[in-house]
């Protein structure tokens, strides 16, 4: 509308200013305090009318208690009317086009400034009185009385140190200010500044009134009695108060009490707050278009009743109460890590340290390796402490008490709570580093590039026994007979369990490798599925002059039965996680003897490892047969597959010899694991096996010599030029990039706001659980500074389900998250340096 009315020098007291304390029940709605009246605030609360400008009050971000201070300042300057004759108004309108739904006209407008300043008060009684003396003289430099138009130095540093700003006006300039001089400065000087004055309040008239004739196309004919409003309001307000408490403590106080540890919990609650807050929004939604019916005459008010009814009500306290007890537990431990760490004692979650149901005593010792040359752990979790809290205290005294005694050592507490192995009682495991050099110790190792680690990479299709095939060759090189291997300890990589048959009758026994104490759990891996989802990397000495260390790539089998697209996404996993190692001496095929036919995939698979590798890593490629007992330790049937298969192949020439090709017996290290799982076999089989094993031994210690002699070393890196590497590396880059980019544009923005010498600085921090983003949900809204920032939640994928309901193929993987530091200093380039970054960063 552009009809323009005189402008009127008000007569009244233009400038108002006072403060108003955080604890007053005024101070309860926000809107309210700035003077919108009833109909409107509820519109605001619905998302009828935008929440811009002063109205935007409504999103600050924290509590409001008796540490918030509001300084709610207008200064109105003129207004601008409708002529007072009616007929001249009826002229102006039928001359502009009046084809709209609009049922009223404004009739004035005030011009001024009008901001409500926000101050958040650190807790502390002391600072606080001298705070609010401080603030009286804000209040009477911004009412003019003072003679001063700043605060001295020494109070505007008082305040600058302890509070935190955040302005709301109708003016944008004023809205991104934290410093009490500058507003003060710049509210002192708006007459100089004419231009800063907007529109402070507007008068609507029904247009009724000055255009009888005016037919409205649709109007409503039942205005919503006031009790409604309020009653409406209430709720409103009631739910929206939850969810900023619970996001100020989740963003501020939980954070900061866990201190980056239990970062996946901190995760799924902040999910939890998405859900809630999607609720909440959803019941706006449904609010909004019930109140339009009922106002419309389509609906009937009782629905409405329905809606904020005192069971939907409860139902929804519920499901805030469940996600407020999940906070409080997760304080409680944020607590009980810092008392940890007043006694020097580290705290670790072990879920990052890959335990879960499957593991054992053994195995979890394994995963538990620390830095130090002697730990003492303690294993307990949430519910032992709290069913036996004293008995922890003890146990914490005892661990305190050994180090008074050994100052080496090193005190670590085993969180158990979110591992979903089942800890029966809490105990101290005495843990010492596999530092004998005769003992080869076997771990998983994160990726490292030595020349001196021979690198073999393991397919194979699922259930030919890959697990059992790593284990037992891993104690074929270490014992040369099974007596030997008998009366020592077995090396155990990972628990496996299997089906053996024994005697005449073939009974049938599962046995468990790895489950030598009461510790272990039942649950182990599902028939059909492979065990290995992901690629692992298992390192151990080889026990020999040039101490070289072996590492063998476990990769997810193929033939999965999730179908062939699972195949194609695990290969492509497999060739990412190659892409980082630095070289490779072997590739060996696992596979069954006696074959009928083989894997449709292992074709696929050869083709696809060499998109990625040249032809020179084709003299790397050997096989493996498992379960060669039976066949008197040949290929059997499946050789003549596998030559058909190679020769099909436009790759080039696999060699397919019996130089590479080597045949083991996984029968003999599973009769090892059933005598101790305490099987009774007779002489016959005794001896049998025994002999099998050193045929094993045999067959280990020739591929070893293969490999070590016959075989060049292929070399990643450097030679991975094929496209499919190009994709890796540049998928690899998207997210920095972006992300990089977006913080100049933030950093842009802070920029161009001259009062705010402030940058935003991004800290990557690596994720330790498998994570993804979804890309279909709403981010979390953070709050850094005076910048609003989504932040991405990463998600855990369980199941192929995850708990956001959105489908798998809007789930991009991520290893790293971000986290965003406000920095006092503001940003090392200038405006135009930015804008040259941004470019090239546009162009690369
Ligand atoms: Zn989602
Ligand atoms: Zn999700």
């Amino acid at each position: 509308m552009t009809i323009r009315g005189q402008s009127f020098k008000l007569e009244e007291e233009p400038l108002r200013c006072k403060i108003i304390h955080g604890n007053t029940c005024q101070s309860r709605n926000l809107l309210r305090i700035i003077g919108i009246e009833n109909v409107l605030r509820l519109n605001i609360l619905l998302n009828i009318v935008p929440r811009n400008r002063l109205a935007s009050i409504i999103n600050y971000p924290y509590p409001i208690n008796e540490y918030t201070r509001f300084i709610h300042y207008s200064y109105k300057e003129k207004t601008e009317k409708l002529p007072e004759d009616i007929r001249e108004v009826r002229n102006l309108i039928q001359s502009v086009n009046l084809q709209t739904n609009a049922t009223h006209i404004i009739a004035s407008i005030d011009w001024g400034i009008e901001a409500i300043i926000i101050i958040r008060l650190s807790s502390n009684n002391n600072i606080v009185t001298q705070i609010d003396k401080i603030l009286k003289k804000v209040e009477s430099i911004l009412k003019g009385a003072s003679e001063l138009t700043t605060l001295n130095s020494d109070d505007a540093r008082f305040l600058g140190e302890n509070t935190t700003i955040i302005v709301y006006s109708n003016i944008s300039y004023l809205n991104g200010m934290t410093s009490m001089n500058d507003i003060c400065q710049f509210i002192n000087k708006r007459n100089e500044v004419y231009k800063v004055f907007r529109p402070l309040e507007y008068t609507l008239k029904p247009i009724e009134l000055f255009n009888p004739q005016y037919n409205r196309l649709d109007s409503p004919i039942i205005q919503l009695e006031s009790t409604y409003n309020e009653k409406l309001e209430e709720y409103l307000l009631k739910y929206l108060d939850k969810l900023k408490d619970l996001k100020y403590s989740l963003d501020y106080e939980v954070t900061k009490m866990l201190n980056g540890y239990l970062g996946e919990q901190l995760c799924q609650l902040q999910q939890q707050w998405v859900y809630l807050k999607n609720l909440y929004e959803n019941d706006i939604k449904q609010l909004k278009h019930l109140i339009n019916d009922v106002c419309y005459g389509r609906g009937d008010i009782s629905i409405i009743d329905k809606t904020i009814s005192p069971e939907k009500q409860n139902d929804f306290d519920d499901k805030f109460n469940k996600v407020t007890k999940n906070l409080n537990d997760l304080k409680e431990k944020g607590k009980l890590i810092r008392n940890l760490k007043e006694k020097k004692i580290q705290y670790c979650n072990v879920v990052e340290y890959g335990i879960d149901q499957i593991d054992n005593k053994i195995t979890i010792e394994q995963k538990l390796v620390f830095d130090n040359e002697e730990n003492r752990i303690l294993y307990s979790n949430d519910h032992l402490i709290k069913i036996n809290t004293k008995q922890f205290h003890t146990l914490l005294d005892n661990l305190c008490e050994q180090r008074r005694k050994h100052s080496e050592i090193c005190l670590i507490y085993a969180d158990f709570s979110y591992s979903s192995f089942e800890l029966k009682d809490m105990m101290i495991v005495p843990s010492k580093r596999h530092s004998d050099e005769n003992k080869k110790s076997m771990k998983e190792e994160t990726l490292s590039s030595t020349s001196n680690i021979i690198n073999i990479l393991l397919l194979g299709e699922t259930g030919v026994g890959k697990s059992t095939f790593i284990n037992a060759f891993a104690n074929y090189l270490t014992f040369n007979t099974l007596e030997k291997a008998q009366t020592s300890q077995p090396m155990v990589l990972m628990p496996v369990s299997f089906v053996t048959t024994v005697g005449d009758n073939f009974e049938e026994h599962t046995v468990k490798f790895g489950d030598v104490d009461s510790l272990n759990n039942e649950v182990f891996d599902r028939p059909g599925q492979s065990v290995t989802q992901r690629c692992k990397s298992y390192v151990f000495n080889l026990n020999d002059s040039d101490r070289k260390k072996l590492r063998i790539i476990d990769t997810p089998g193929f033939g999965d039965t999730r179908g062939i697209e699972q195949d194609d996404r695990n290969m492509e996993h497999i060739l990412e996680y190659l892409s980082n190692f630095t070289h490779l001496n072997a590739i060996c095929f696992l596979l069954k003897p006696n074959s009928s036919r083989l894997n449709i995939f292992f074709r696929s698979c050869l083709t696809q490892l060499f998109s990625l590798l040249d032809r020179n890593a084709l003299n790397n490629i050997i096989f493996c047969f498992t379960s060669a007992r039976s066949t008197f330790y040949t290929p059997g049937d499946t050789a003549p597959l596998v030559k058909k298969m190679l020769n099909s192949l436009s790759i080039g020439d696999v060699p397919f010899k019996k130089e590479n090709t080597f045949c083991f017996d996984n029968e003999s290290f599973r009769y090892l694991v059933a005598l101790q799982n305490g099987i009774k076999f007779n002489d016959d089989e005794k001896h049998e096996y025994e002999m099998s094993w050193s045929t094993s031994v045999t067959q280990s210690k020739r591929l070893i010599d293969y490999i070590r002699k016959n075989v060049v070393v292929y070399h990643i890196e450097g030679n991975l030029q094929s496209m499919k590497y190009v994709q890796f590396e540049i998928i690899h880059m998207i997210r920095p990039i972006l992300e990089t980019m977006r913080n100049y544009l933030r950093n842009l923005i802070l920029r161009t706001q001259d009062s705010v010498n402030v940058s935003l600085e991004l800290y990557p921090k690596v994720i330790s659980f498998p994570a993804t983003i979804c890309i279909s949900c709403v981010p979390y809204s953070l709050l850094v500074g005076q910048f609003w920032i989504a932040k991405i939640i990463p998600h855990k994928i369980q199941n192929n389900h995850c708990t956001c309901e959105c489908s798998l193929d809007q789930h991009i993987s991520i290893d790293y998250k971000l986290e965003y530091k406000l920095s006092k200093k503001s940003f090392k380039y200038n405006q135009d340096k930015i804008s040259d970054m941004l470019r090239e960063l546009c162009h690369a």
